[in-house]
């Protein structure tokens, strides 16, 4: 029987690289639904090729445009709105679900598939780091089976015994060795950071992603967020973890045990890979992905990160140890702040600062409902709207 995927997020950079990995498989993998958000064109191109029973624009109008496009060409079924993504991430045919829409959008349908016992291919950081105690509560609660895509993750989650991806002290770890690009900014001057424009901050040296990952990576909150997942993924603290700046991105994180064995994942940068590790686990499936040339490499490099140029990763690693909602707030002030900078309203050294001060103002509480969760991501936004005059 083939596996039934829905891919959440199908026209991004993740969305794209899954298909591309689901393209070689026809075998294995048959595509049950594909979302975006508004890109309707796009989306139209990939149903004519994957012909999935449905496909839905988190936007309306975009969902008359799709149908529009798909008129008299395909079978496939045009829903619209949240309630569409929940639909067809939970719907009773589906086995695998990969969760690629960016931010905190992607919860509520990353949330459906989780409640259903899906196996979920986790790419949406954002939906862990906002509501990590009640999603992994939800995990447990229905079954379903959460597989890290994020490079290291996957790269920690493959370092470990499968059966003791939660228990690391039983496991013989002694710590995670968490490594970072160290992004655009990694060598730049602080006065050259505050003058950095969206163009230089998406440009990533090592890998190509969307603009949103893309700024966290220049910012280093994309390694904060990671921290927090990593945390809440693999059952520690921030103290058991240390970031390690590997300019190369080759070594994709690392495990230290108690007898001083380090394991570690390598590979190129391409996220086909952790896609293809969690869509077959546990067998391996071709990527496309080149054989690493190690030759031609020659030399891998190691530099702890620079908290003072980078202080979303300090932001990060607080904010998770002041436990409750400050997590979420953490990640919607970043959203929001990365926002205006994309949109030019905001210079790139004032986003850790816009977030500092969300921090610092809106109280934390127990996360103890999704509702709380999503009044406080509301409440994040709003003042980090207001401290930015937006
Ligand atoms: P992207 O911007 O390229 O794609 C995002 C996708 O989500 C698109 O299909 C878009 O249509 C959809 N989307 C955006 N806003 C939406 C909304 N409000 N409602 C519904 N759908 C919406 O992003 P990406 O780089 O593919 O990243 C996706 C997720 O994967 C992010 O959480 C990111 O942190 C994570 N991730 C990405 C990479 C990478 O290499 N790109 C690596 C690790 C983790
Ligand atoms: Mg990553």
């Amino acid at each position: 029987m083939r596996r039934q995927v829905t891919i959440l997020g199908a026209t991004g950079s993740i969305g794209l690289n899954t298909l591309d990995v689901i393209r070689r498989h026809p075998e294995r993998f048959q595509v049950y639904a594909l979302t975006a958000w508004r890109q309707a064109e796009a989306l139209a191109a990939l149903c004519l090729e994957f012909q999935p029973r449905y496909a839905v624009m988190a936007d309306p109008l975009a969902a008359e445009q799709l149908q529009a496009l798909l008129q008299g060409c395909s079978d496939t079924v045009v829903l619209a709105g949240e309630s569409g993504l929940c639909e067809v991430a939970g719907a009773a045919a589906v086995d695998t679900v990969m969760a690629a829409i960016v931010g905190a959008a992607g919860l509520r349908p990353t949330l459906a598939a989780v409640e259903t016992g899906k196996r979920v291919l986790l790419a949406n950081k954002e939906a862990l780091v906002m509501s990590g105690a009640l999603l992994m509560d939800a995990v447990v609660r229905s079954g379903a089976e959460l597989l890290p895509i994020d490079s290291e993750h996957n790269a920690i989650f493959q370092c470990l015994p499968p059966t003791q991806v939660r228990d690391l002290p039983g496991a013989g770890v002694r710590r995670i060795l968490l490594t970072a690009s160290g992004g655009p900014f990694r060598t730049a001057s602080l006065q050259a950071m505050q003058e950095a424009t969206p163009a230089q901050a998406c440009a990533h040296p090592n890998w190509s992603m969307g603009q949103k990952i893309s700024v966290d990576s220049a910012t280093l909150m994309n390694k904060g967020l990671e921290l927090i997942e990593a945390c809440w993924l693999f059952n520690t603290r921030p103290a058991q973890i240390e970031v390690h700046v590997h300019p190369e991105s080759i070594i994709h994180s690392m495990v230290e045990y108690v007898d001083g064995s380090v394991l570690a994942q390598l590979g190129s940068p391409d996220m086909r890979t952790p896609i293809a590790n969690g869509l077959g686990w546990p067998e391996r499936i071709d990527a496309g992905v080149p054989s690493l040339d190690l030759f031609a490499l020659g030399r891998f490099h190691f530099e702890r990160p620079d908290l003072n140029r980078f202080p979303c990763l300090r932001l990060a690693a607080e904010a998770f140890e002041a436990g409750g909602t400050a997590p979420t707030v953490l990640n919607a002030a970043n959203e929001e702040a990365v926002a205006a900078f994309l949109a030019q309203r905001l210079r790139f050294t004032d986003i850790p600062v816009i977030i500092e001060k969300v921090l610092s103002s809106v109280s934390v509480v127990s996360a103890d409902s999704f509702d709380t969760i999503f009044v406080k991501d509301e409440e994040a936004r709003i003042l980090a709207r207001e401290l930015m005059s937006l």
